[in-house]
């Protein structure tokens, strides 16, 4: 990752419903839930920007990139 910039990871909380979703389906494990179930980043550099999570929220909260 030498040179890269790091991912932008853009989570709306307060629309996140805390259904799993996306950090069940992350391949990285970027992703983790707080004790409501709600999502946080655990791991930002080890996200490839590969939108799974982006892609299959259901209430739109996160956005990839800037
Ligand atoms: S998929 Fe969306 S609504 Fe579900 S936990 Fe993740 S951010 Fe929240
Ligand atoms: S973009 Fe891909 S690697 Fe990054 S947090 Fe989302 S699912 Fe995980």
């Amino acid at each position: 990752m030498k040179g890269d910039v790091k991912p932008i990871i853009a989570i709306n909380l307060e629309w996140c419903k805390g259904c799993g979703i996306c950090y069940n389906l992350c391949p990285k494990e970027v992703l983790d839930k707080d004790e409501w179930g709600k999502v946080v980043i655990k791991d930002l550099d080890s996200c490839t920007q590969c939108r799974i999570c982006e892609d299959h929220c259901p209430d739109y909260c996160i956005r990839i990139g800037g």
